[in-house]
Order: C-alpha cells, then structure tokens, then sequence
C-alpha cells in the first residue's frame, strides 16, 4: 500500500497505454471503466458485487449527494466510502456539467452557479471553492476541478469564452484544493472540437499542473466521430506520464475506439442504466431481453460469459422477470453489464500489454458484426 497517488505505465501499443494508478485505497488498473454511483450506490448491485465484477473505482456525482443526502451529513457520518460501504478508491464529478443538465433556474457568473435543486427547488450555489469543499466532505479520492460545459450548438467563439473561464476556474480549483497528499485533481481540457482551442485549454492545465488530466466538453451528442475527431489528436497535448480519463464514455466500441487513441478511463451509467431496462451489452453487440423471441430460449446471455446471469439463468428467465416487473430483472441484467464492461477493459489490458491491440480490435468488431445468436 501507497501513501501517495501515482501512475505508472507498464506498456504501450500505438498510442493505447496500459499501467497502474496506485492510491491509499487501492490500485486502479488502466485502461479503467468507472461504474457510476449517482446516489451513493450502483442501482440494483451491492458494492462487493460491483467489486466482483473487476470495478477498482466507482464515480460519485457530486451534484446528486450534495442535495441528498448532503455533503455535511456524508462528512459526519465518516465520509462516502463508509457511508455506501465501498472502501476501494471513489472519484467524484465536480457538479458543473448537472447542474446544467438537471437543475432549473441557473445563474452563471464568473463567479460560479446559482441554481435550483430538481429535488426540492431549494437555492444552491456551486464554485471552484465549493466544489473542492464538498468533494473533500465526501472524501473523494480523486477531485474533479469544477468547468463549464457549453450548451451545444455553441459557436467557435463561445466555446472559447467558456473554455477560457473554465481554465480560470481550473487555477480557482487547484487553489482551494490545497495539499492533501494521497489525493488528486484532476484538470478537465474544453475547447469543443478546435484543435487550436484543446492545444490552448492544455496548455493552459499543465502550466496550473495537475495529477491526472480529463477531455472534457465530449460525449454530450456530438457523435463518435466527431468524438473520435477530436480524440486522435486531444490526448497527444496531455502529459504522458499522467492519467486521461474520457468523461461519460461509453458504449462498447466508443470504449475500444477510446482506448486505442491513449485514453485510460472512462466512465459511464450505460452498463447500469441498460440493466433496468431490459437491454444487455455482449460480446455479440446489444441484447433486449423484452423482445419476445427469448420467451422460450432455455441458452444463457452468453454462453462463455461467467457472470451469475449467464451461469445460472437462461433468457427465457430473464425475459420472463423482465416483463413480470421483477426486481432480480435488474440486478441480473446490471451483474451481467458491468462484468461484460470489466472483462471487456481487462482484454484491453492484456492485449495492449502483449502488443495484440490490433487482433483484439478486430476480434472485438467481427464478434459484433455476427450479431445476436439465432433464435431456436
Ligand atoms: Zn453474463
């Protein structure tokens, strides 16, 4: 165990990386997928099965815990990884990109955000220095610097005004975060999809100095290529020797697509949220487990996957919860989602660790491209 938060990289194949965070609580493998905890949980899963799906980190959303329950409350009931019963390494967003698209009646100055909670419409103002207070309340182990993320469509000139703000507040958030070692901050590059304006937004990051750098201002609608745009040259203006992490990605293939462009994390409600409402990701591409084909197949999900979806029930089963409203649907579904997310980084891992990046890749598209099994 490590008193400190580090990074190390263990090996690369073309620009993908593979390597080791290593913090206090815990060493977080890279390339990572980030399960996400809204509301001091993963919905439908216990926090030991999330472990058991290969999850080192789990995101907590900042906006969500400090209206309910509170960030003070969390803090005096021993911090968030008590409270949820989850001990391993947490990271927390900074609430800026939710309150823009979750809460009503917002107010931006340089200043910060006033707005309304969706909760109960009460008052609440989030800055750089609140931000940074409320995470460390939640003793979030990796701290989001507190930006902006434009509305899109946005013009040229907009995105740069916002861009602009963000890295003042980025300064404002390295500021209030303070020294607290065994911790990170983590800067967020903005600058939509200008490469002059992400070299700007970069430079403008380093120069503050962060422990970890995220691309921002993505996977907010702009599809994946112009997702992919702007990540075959984004990362290359980040230090090496520190973590990318990808905010909000993503589907399978936005994640191998991520990877292979130097990224190494990600995080997404896709895995959980699917799992709620009857759709389950494979190797073999998207599953709904409502249509009723599955009503009398007795074959698992998948029959190579070993997670107790797939090792004990069949799809006939799980259709049949599904559309009984059965709560096991979901917690099945989700096991299953997140084991596939985690097998699915851990083959990243190894294959970038071997050199084999390409055939994996390929395996990964033809095992898509076949498509669902047949029906009986
Ligand atoms: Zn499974």
């Amino acid at each position: 165990m490590t008193d400190r938060f580090s990074f190390q990289v263990s090996a690369t194949d073309g620009r993908a990386r593979t390597g080791v965070i290593s913090t206090p609580r815990g060493d977080i493998r890279t390339p990572a997928f980030m399960p996400v905890g809204t509301a001091a949980t993963v919905k439908a899963m216990m926090p030991e099965s999330v472990r058991a799906t290969g999850a080192d980190i789990l995101l907590g959303n900042t906006y969500h815990l400090m209206l309910r329950p509170g960030a003070e409350r969390v803090e005096r009931l021993g911090g968030l990884h008590r409270f949820m019963n989850w001990e391993r390494p947490i990271l927390t967003d900074s609430g800026g990109f939710q309150v823009m698209s979750l809460s009503s009646l917002r107010k931006l100055t340089e200043e910060g955000v006033t707005f309304s909670s969706h909760v109960d419409g009460s008052k609440h103002f989030l800055s750089p220095e609140t931000s940074m207070q409320i995470q460390r309340q939640l003793g979030s182990d990796i701290v989001m610097c507190f930006d902006e993320c434009p509305a899109l469509p946005a013009t040229e000139a907009e995105v740069a005004q916002s861009m602009r703000m963000s890295m003042r507040w980025a300064q404002r958030s390295r500021d209030a975060f303070g020294d607290r070692p065994g911790h990170a901050l983590f800067g967020i590059m903005q600058g939509g999809v200008t490469p002059e304006l992400r070299e700007e937004s970069a430079e403008a990051l380093k120069a503050i100095g962060f422990e970890g750098y995220a691309i921002g201002g993505l996977a907010v609608g702009e599809g994946q290529e112009a997702m992919f745009g702007v990540l075959d040259y984004a990362p290359g203006y980040l230090p090496e020797d520190k973590p990318r992490y990808l905010m909000g990605v993503g589907k399978p293939d936005d994640i191998v697509g991520a990877v292979v462009r130097g990224v190494d994390m990600m995080d997404c409600v896709l895995p959980s949220r699917s799992g709620r409402t009857g759709q389950a990701w494979t190797r073999r591409g998207q599953v709904n487990i409502k249509n009723a084909r599955h009503a009398d197949d007795p074959r698992p999900l998948d029959e190579h996957c070993t997670c107790p979806a797939c090792t004990g029930y069949s799809r006939a089963y799980l259709h049949h919860v599904f559309r009984a409203g059965e709560m096991i649907s979901g917690m099945l579904l989700t096991w299953h989602n997140l084991h596939y997310f985690q097998e699915l980084m851990a083959g990243l891992r190894a294959a970038i660790a071997e050199g084999h990046l390409d055939a994996f890749v390929a395996e990964f598209e033809a095992m898509r491209a076949q498509g669902d099994i047949e029906p009986l």
